[in-house]
């Protein structure tokens, strides 16, 4: 009887997991997109991108680049974006395993000037292109003690980087 109560109860946890997934990645497509080429936040990036190749070369900005250049910018208005860390501040974000090739914009992002636009499609893409999480932003306490390992696991270093060595 115990068993059966804790196998429905799982089943129905699972269905509700699944579902609250594709409500929040049906909300965020049903935007307005375009291709960020083209764009002067695209060529911003671009030459900031350049800049920290020629002064931090050690770093695979390449696969950033490459992101900023085929990446999809979805304008995202504010009943549509899903919960995250961050809340009230959140400029963008992005969806690695589901869209590995979309970045979703708020309408604080709309409010930024190009090289700050710029610099959130660089955090974003770092997370597609280098596969890292979000361990400290650079307004968060602990991001001056990370270590240089944990630096390099941290979207927001490579934003962080540029505008030190680039801006
Ligand atoms: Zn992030």
């Amino acid at each position: 009887m115990n068993v059966r109560i804790f196998g429905i109860v799982t089943v129905i946890l699972f269905v509700g997991a699944v579902v609250n997934l594709s409500t929040t990645v049906f909300l965020s497509y049903d935007n307005p997109h375009l291709p960020l080429i083209g764009t002067q936040t695209h060529n911003t990036a671009l030459a900031l991108l350049n800049c920290a190749t020629k002064r931090i070369p050690a770093i695979e900005w390449h696969k950033i680049r490459t992101c900023v250049q085929t990446l999809e910018l979805y304008n995202v208005t504010n009943g549509h974006i899903p919960y995250i860390r961050g809340g009230s501040q959140t400029a963008a974000y992005v969806m690695p395993i589901v869209a590995p090739r979309r970045v979703f914009a708020t309408n604080l992002y709309q409010k930024l000037n190009t090289v700050s636009k710029a610099l959130v499609v660089i955090h974003e893409c770092a997370h597609l292109a280098l596969k890292v999480a979000d361990i400290a932003y650079t307004w968060e306490e602990n991001f001056d003690t990370l270590t240089e390992d944990e630096h390099l696991k941290n979207a927001d270093s490579y934003r962080q980087t540029i505008l030190n060595h680039c801006t």
